[in-house]
Order: structure tokens, then sequence, then C-alpha cells
């Protein structure tokens, strides 16, 4: 099965075009006396074997506070061409009734039958019963819809929190025992729309640096309510690289109809199945795509990230008006681009960077890359050329 179109003609030319006609880019900081060399967390993807999948971890539906029925959100998801799936209710809105996550999806007319007579504590339902909202729910065979099924919840309280590949059902008031508990279900968490909160970073720092299966921070929410979460990123980015890297997440968040489709991850996988599915997130080779459109399919795909240590290649197919890379500069406390183009080699990062991440703007969306570590030149002795931190010192 494959999902790649073909490379239109014109899009090298057009991109030289762009590149050749780009204006100052940012540099700050001297470049570095010492060598230097990125760690690729794309370097284990078999490129010629993979086909790209659809993704969007942060969905709710009726068992919370979202308008439309479990097999109706799935339906919608499967209709604009999504392979992954995560329901990610809201631990607060369901608990009380039915203290389980909503999963599998092959049992979602049994939960409605098990809670149509309880008493939902969503904001948006009144305490109504289930059965006065919702239902019935039809279940649905992730098999024979040609997708996959992430079991999922979104922990609520107070700073909201994916937790994912796992059946852990939330119910608790404390972030570290949510973390916690995530990691005794054998789970994976993402930190959820960060811009919503008051958090210093070093509350973030901290947990990162603890929890190694807090994989990452959602950095596109529902149709971008929160832009500076890019920003937040980075900050973050620049305290904990090169050794602990955060994943970024777009997600939809989808309640309503008209959060649909808004941001697209793109998993480069072998085969559709939860292995790879969370290998590919656990070492960040993955990307996500936002749209210009709301509900338009990824109009450039990121097909090969190569590269030796000392240099980055990205090939991409589709329109491309420009490849932007970005760090943190200290100096003025923000995001910067660094550099432009398809490629970047180590000579291109200032010394002060401990990162570059790429972001793609195509004519009718836009792609980014997961950020690369930059680090002393020690990893090539040892032959390493990977995206996992290196344990040793
Ligand atoms: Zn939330
Ligand atoms: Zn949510």
């Amino acid at each position: 099965m494959s999902h790649r179109r073909p490379l239109p003609l014109s899009t090298l030319p057009r991109l030289l075009t762009t590149i050749g006609t780009i204006g100052t880019v940012l540099a700050f900081g001297a470049r570095a006396d010492h060598p230097r060399e990125f760690s690729n967390p794309y370097a284990d993807v078999q490129w010629e074997e993979t086909s790209v999948f659809h993704g969007n971890l942060h969905t709710h539906t009726t068992y919370s506070d979202g308008l439309f029925a479990p097999y109706e959100v799935v339906d919608l998801y499967k209709k604009h061409g999504y392979h992954i799936l995560a329901l990610t209710d809201h631990d607060t809105d369901h608990f009380e009734a039915r203290p389980a996550i909503l999963y599998p999806w092959n049992d979602f007319a049994a939960i409605f039958e098990e809670i149509r007579h309880r008493t939902s504590t969503s904001w948006r339902w009144n305490r109504m019963d289930f059965g006065q909202f919702t239902g019935p729910w039809e279940s649905r065979d992730p098999d024979q819809l040609g997708m996959l099924a992430v079991p999922g919840v979104e922990i609520s309280r107070p700073h909201h929190i994916a937790s994912l590949f796992c059946d852990y059902a939330g119910g608790t008031d404390s972030e570290e025992t949510a973390f916690e508990e995530i990691a005794r279900h054998g789970g994976l968490a993402v930190l959820l729309h960060p811009g919503r909160y008051q958090f210093e970073d070093d509350w973030y720092i901290d947990f990162y640096r603890r929890h190694s299966h807090l994989v990452g921070l959602e950095v596109y929410n529902q149709n971008d309510r929160y832009p500076e979460d890019r920003e937040h990123w980075d900050r973050l980015l620049h305290e904990l690289m090169p050794d602990r890297p955060v994943w970024g997440f777009a997600g939809d968040d989808m309640h309503e109809l008209e959060h649909l489709a808004w941001n697209i991850m793109l998993f480069p996988l072998p085969h559709l199945a939860t292995e790879p599915l969370r290998t590919s997130i656990e070492t960040g080779a993955f990307f996500f795509y936002r749209p210009h459109h709301q509900m338009s399919p990824p109009s450039l795909e990121i097909t090969r990230v190569t590269g030796a240590p000392q240099r980055i290649d990205l090939e991409i197919e589709g329109q491309i008006e420009s490849v932007d890379w970005i760090t943190f500069d200290p100096e003025n406390g923000q995001s910067a681009v660094i550099h432009q183009g398809p490629a970047i080699t180590i000579e291109d990062v200032p010394e002060t960077a401990v990162y570059v991440r790429a972001r793609i703007r195509g004519e009718q969306g836009t792609a980014y890359t997961q950020p690369f570590a930059v680090r002393p030149a020690i990893a090539s002795a040892l032959g390493a050329f990977q995206g996992a931190p290196l344990a040793k010192k």
C-alpha cells in the first residue's frame, strides 16, 4: 500500500528559485571551533519500505464533552483519510460513571449499554444520563476499517495529559501521580496545550527529566488555539537538548465539527501496527502537518531524511515555498530561523544551539520535523548516529 503521490516536475526549479530569493536569515553566536554533529531521529526509518500513515492522537466523543458518539468520530476520521486514531476523553467527565477508558472500539455498543442510565459529569451534558444525550453506540472494528486504534485518555486535572498505549483510566488530581500511573501501566504520556496554563518552564523541565515515558508536548491544538506553544517548545528544547528530546505533537482536540482535521500527524511505518507506531513515537521518527484549510490532505510530504553526522538532507515531495531551520536564540529569548533550504550542515548552526528543527512551508500547508540534536562530536567515535539520547558520557 502506498500513500505517496508522484513528485510534481515543477518542484525542484521552484524550490531553487525560492531559496535564491529569500531575504536575510538570522544568524547569531560565534561559529563553533570544536567538532559537533547532528543526531537524526529518523535514522532508523527504512524509507524504501515505509508508507506514511495519518494520525490524530487527541479527540473527544460523547463519552466526555464531544458532540459525536464514538463510532461517529471513528467514521469522521476514516472519511478524512486518517489511519491512526486515539479517543482521548477527559477522565473528569466519565470517570464516576465508568472508571475505564473507551476501548476497544469493538466494545462501543456494550459500553453504552453499561452507562446509559448513569450520570455524566460533563459541563456540556449538565448531569444528564448518557442515554439522554447519546446512543445507542455502534461498535467499530479497526481492522475492518484499515485503522489502528490507540488506547488513550486525557487526564484533566489540572494540566491536561494524554495517556496513550495503555488502559490507565485516570481519576487523579496530581500530574506526578498521573505520570507514575501511566508508566506503571506501560503507557506513553504527552503534555497537552501548555498555552492554557501558567506553569513555569522549570515545572515542565523537571517532569521531562524524571519521566522518560513523557515523550512530548502538544504544539498544535485544535484550530491552533495556542500559537505560542511552538515558542514554548523551543524554550524547553533549549534547556533539555541535546540529551533529552521532547517530540512535538499536533492534536485536533476534536469536540465538534469545526475542530476536525486541522492537524495531521504523519508516521512513516513499515506497516500499520501498534509496535512500529509506538517505536516511531518514542524515537521521534514522525512529522506533523498543518493545512491552511480545514480537512485538506497534506500538499507536501517529507519522503526521506538522510545525512551524515555533519549534514541533514530533507527530500520533500510537493510544492514548497520555504524550508526554515529553527532553534532557540538564548540572547533574544526567542525562536529563530538560522538557515533556509532543504539541507543544513553543522557549520550553519550557531554555537549556542543544542538542536535544530525544520518547518517546511507549502502552498496549502506547513509540515514540521522533530528536533535534531546538536552535540559535541563524541558520538561519531562510537559509531552512533541515533535519535535516542546517548547514555554514555
Ligand atoms: Zn485538554
Ligand atoms: Zn482534549
